[in-house]
């Protein structure tokens, strides 16, 4: 049996939908198992969720939904956009799954048998109020550099520097802001420093062809280090409460997100050949056989931040788990996509969404042939450039490739029935398909998609040209040159069919209707099919529009912008005194809806000197910041109150008060039993969210 190919796409987080990097990815990933299909290749293409790890917990936790039922929601949103695309997934399955949680425990076993497993103590800050450790991520201060405030707890994203959370200055949680201690707990860890792991690993990113030279490069870096870049062990457990797997034998323990999330690529693969989906592609081994099977090729594709855990611990792991497992025979890194040279960034408002793309009827083949146009097999990032994108789009899809359809096939359908005839026999026009066909296929094979479109784009040229020169316009009009009307038309579209064939892992959906309704093909195209001169054509219909600039337009427009909260500063003095509704009377929700309520957290607390029951508040919005006067010294002490998150009214008049301009109003509850106490939102809030 010839290689069979095993294909995964990195899993998802499954915290939320799809951005314009999956999608990229996915269409990179379609684009090669599409082309290896197309040369008689077998291949399996898997993905799944991934829906472990403290972010999908808390994120349920505010949402008072089961992470369950959060993964669920969202597994389910995802086929709309993996059809949308074109994205031909075999199979869609979750890390949180029977299947995945045998392979995880089975794999631990084997690597603690390999004696590649052990505990040891990790003193860890821990929150609590809440109850848990906190992963860095959750843990905030002042940075110990450069003394920016609302750091977190692994690097300061003002001056760059990277510490221990232990190293902040006034630090917090950012769950609960409570200030978090320092607790012990055993750890697992997978001991990667160990010389099998390294010589391993060193001989795996030797052989040529498992990553690109640079990845290698990158990785070997990681390898040799010393001193405080050595190589360390990997902490592979975490501890309750967790979403996650449970290691075997250690109550309480789970297996950290980032162990049972590779494993997620097998998982995904044993629930679909056990949903019979492999069988009905040919496949008739069990997993465990394919998987064991020498002609296996195991291949990966990633994005190039997570080369560590993809080149280095994911190896590893397969390797010294043993049979049927085996480390991965490709992994092939891909860089970001940025729009128009900026990262994008959901909270900026800059990046594409790829529902509102289809949402506007964008057509999703312009979008992969795009990405194919600017890919290569480098780690290099994407630029999607909205001018470079209809420039593109509409002078090669429409202006090379379709263009050649609609002007011959009407001649042939005007004057000779839809007969296509070559007077001057095929062999040269064969011979011309065969060599563009082979220089494209080494350049898809070789995942250099970007060449591959430039020696497509050429070849239609080429066909553009040559259609030209034979004037058949003026062919047309003279019933003496009928032969040579036909002729022209005839190896015009011979190009267009070896064209159709060459773009086809691109285009899927036109390469379909183009093979069915143009030249009546009921199957799926071949490469063979490239050079199978047409002999007969269906009258033209519409292929495909130009990129309308107006749908550019509106995909790009940022979000509408959340109502700004400096709204407040600009209002003129403070309004009359409206004869405001007693308590409990009714108001309209858009009543409601004008009071700006925001997560504030308090970044500073004062006393005021000379007035008896104020505080004065520096509450941080997320980036902005505000001074408020509060009438709750009676009840706060003002040390404890720092950190903490608390509900302010955004959008009040400032007021001008003999301490100072007072810029909003904190929220908190008090009647006959005590008060005033301070409201705070659940976990997981974050300073400057709209609270409706
Ligand atoms: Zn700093």
């Amino acid at each position: 049996m010839s290689e069979t190919f095993f294909v995964t796409t990195a899993l998802p987080y499954a915290n939320g939908p799809f951005h314009i990097g999956h999608i990229m990815e996915y269409i990179q990933a379609d684009i090669w198992v599409r082309f290896e299909r197309m040369q008689g290749k077998q291949v399996h293409f898997v993905g799944a969720d991934d829906a472990h790890g403290a972010p999908i917990m808390l994120k349920a936790e505010a949402e008072h939904v089961s992470p369950e039922a959060l993964v669920a929601r969202v597994a389910a949103g995802r086929a709309r956009y993996l059809d949308g695309f074109h994205i031909g997934f075999d199979h869609w399955h979750s890390t949180h799954s029977p299947e995945n949680t045998a392979l995880s425990q089975d794999i631990y076993r084997r690597l603690r048998a390999a004696g590649l497993i052990y505990a040891r103590p990790v003193e860890q800050f821990f929150d609590p109020l809440k109850g848990m450790f906190l992963a860095d991520r959750y843990i905030k201060g002042e940075c110990p550099k450069c003394h920016a405030k609302d750091q977190y707890g692994d690097a300061c994203e003002v001056c760059g520097s990277v510490y221990a959370p232990t190293e902040l200055i006034e630090p917090y949680s950012a769950l609960t802001g409570a200030r978090p201690v320092l607790k012990t707990s055993d750890h697992f860890f997978f001991k990667l420093s160990d010389p099998r792991c390294v010589n391993f690993l060193q001989e795996w990113l030797e052989a040529a062809g498992h990553v690109q030279p640079q990845v290698a490069n990158k990785a070997r870096e990681w390898l040799a280090g010393q001193g405080e870049q050595a190589l360390g062990d990997w902490d592979i457990s975490r501890d309750a409460p967790y979403f996650g797997i449970p290691i075997p034998d250690a109550p309480g323990k789970f297996f950290y997100v980032w162990l049972d999330a590779p494993i997620g690529y097998l998982a995904a693969l044993k629930s679909y050949f056990e949903s019979g989906k492999a069988r009905a592609r040919g496949e008739t081994r069990t997993f465990e056989a394919f998987l064991a099977a020498p002609d296996t090729r195991q291949v990966h594709f990633i994005g190039k931040d997570i080369i560590y855990f993809h080149t280095l611990f994911w190896p590893a792991m397969l390797h010294f788990a043993g049979a049927p497992f085996r480390a991965p025979d490709n992994v092939h890194v891909h860089g970001f996509i940025t729009v128009s040279g900026e990262k994008m960034s959901k909270s900026r408002g800059t990046g594409i969404s790829p529902l509102r793309y289809l949402e506007l009827g964008m057509n999703p083949e312009w979008l992969r042939y795009y990405i194919a146009a600017k890919l290569n097999a480098n780690v290099e990032d994407l630029d999607f450039n909205p001018a470079d994108f209809a420039a593109r789009v509409n002078s090669d899809l429409i202006g090379k490739y379709v263009n050649i359809a609609s002007r011959a096939a009407n001649f042939i359908t005007r004057h000779f029935g839809g007969a296509l005839d070559y007077p001057r026999g095929t062999a040269a026009l064969t011979e011309r398909a065969r060599e563009v066909l082979e220089r494209v296929r080494t350049s898809y094979a070789a995942r250099d998609f970007g060449r591959a479109m430039r020696e497509i784009m050429a070849f239609a040229d080429r066909v553009n040209q040559e259609f030209d020169a034979r004037e058949p316009w003026v062919l047309a009009k003279d019933p003496a040159r009928r032969e040579a009307l036909q002729d022209s038309c005839a190896q015009a579209l011979y190009g267009f069919k070896t064209l159709t064939c060459l773009l086809a892992p691109v285009l899927p959906a036109l390469a379909e209707r183009v093979a069915r309704e143009l030249f009546g093909l009921e199957r799926a195209l071949s490469f063979a099919d490239a050079l199978e001169p047409p002999r007969h054509i269906n009258p033209y219909q519409h292929l495909m529009t130009r990129v309308d600039p107006k749908q550019l337009d509106a995909l790009l427009e940022p979000p509408a912008p959340p109502p700004a909260p400096a709204a407040a500063a600009k209002a003129p003095a403070e309004p009359p005194a409206p004869a405001g509704p007693a308590a409990g009377t009714p108001i309209s929700i858009e009543t409601f809806k004008q009071i700006d309520l925001r997560v504030a957290r308090i970044a500073a607390a004062e006393a005021v000197i000379g007035a008896d029951k104020l505080l004065k508040l520096t509450l941080d919005l997320g980036g902005e910041t505000r001074t408020v006067f509060a009438g709750i010294k009676s009840a706060y002490d003002p040390a404890v109150l720092v950190g903490r998150l608390t509900v302010m009214v955004a959008n009040l008049a400032p007021r001008k008060m003999k301490f100072g301009l007072s810029e909003g109003m904190v929220l908190a509850a008090s009647g006959a039993d005590g008060g005033p106490f301070l409201l705070s939102p659940d976990a997981g809030a974050l300073p400057g969210m709209r609270i409706s």
